[in-house]
């Protein structure tokens, strides 16, 4: 479904969908997603979490052009810790040869997605998604499952005895209605620096060979 889809269905029987934090892989994916959702009457936040990312280096240049799309917008962006250390041996180890849409992206996806909701569900928002899906190089059905896993995680957790309630994940493929194509005239409107690898040093490596901008 499309992002106005995916909200109406949920705004039809349920309370209004007033709250949601975006998880934001990078400002130029953002720039499609976060106007979409505040187009539609919702309060959104931006939450970079991404320790996939390579270096500190990357993941700072990223980070800012985030806030640069947040400033623009007038959007708050919440920045999440940093640990790549902790990302490889959760989600590469045993996997560094897989390519990519494999194993370890779907393991990336869970990862950051996780962090993602277990924000939303702490700090009360109604819903969580993600803009991972507005890219050409993801299969956005991975990333639903993802977000799927990631909410049940959370909601798995109140089942122990938290009363607050479980943020849904929003299964919105921002490519559609020309999702990627916005993002491309929006992250060039705002001079946003535009990656040329996915975020690991696995893709680093696949595009150096391919020499793509992703
Ligand atoms: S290629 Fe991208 S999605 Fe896949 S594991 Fe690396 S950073 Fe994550």
């Amino acid at each position: 479904m499309d992002v106005a889809e995916v909200i109406e269905s949920h705004r039809k029987d349920e309370k209004k969908m007033a709250k949601v934090l975006l998880h934001v892989c990078c400002g130029p994916c953002a720039s499609a997603c976060e106007p979409a959702l505040r187009d539609l009457g919702n309060e959104v936040v931006m939450f970079f979490s991404n320790s996939n990312i390579d270096t500190e280096d990357e993941y700072e240049k990223r980070l800012a052009n985030a806030r640069a799309l947040g400033a623009a917008d007038g959007v708050e962006v919440v920045a999440d810790a940093y640990d790549h250390a902790d990302w490889l041996e959760k989600v590469a180890k045993g996997l560094e040869d897989e390519p990519e849409k494999g194993s370890r992206c779907a393991r990336c996806f869970r990862y950051n997605l996780s962090r993602a909701a277990a924000y939303a569900a702490e700090h009360g928002y109604d819903a969580f998604t993600t803009s991972l899906t507005v890219s050409p190089h993801k299969v956005s059905r991975m990333v639903f499952d993802a977000g799927a896993d990631a909410a049940w995680g959370v909601s798995a957790k109140e089942c122990g005895g938290s009363a607050a309630p479980s943020p849904k994940f929003l299964e919105i493929d921002f490519k559609k209605r020309d999702g990627f194509l916005k993002s491309l005239r929006r992250s060039a409107e705002l001079g946003l620096y535009r990656q040329p690898y996915c975020g690991c040093e696995f893709s680093r490596r696949g595009a150096d060979e391919e020499n793509v901008v992703k």
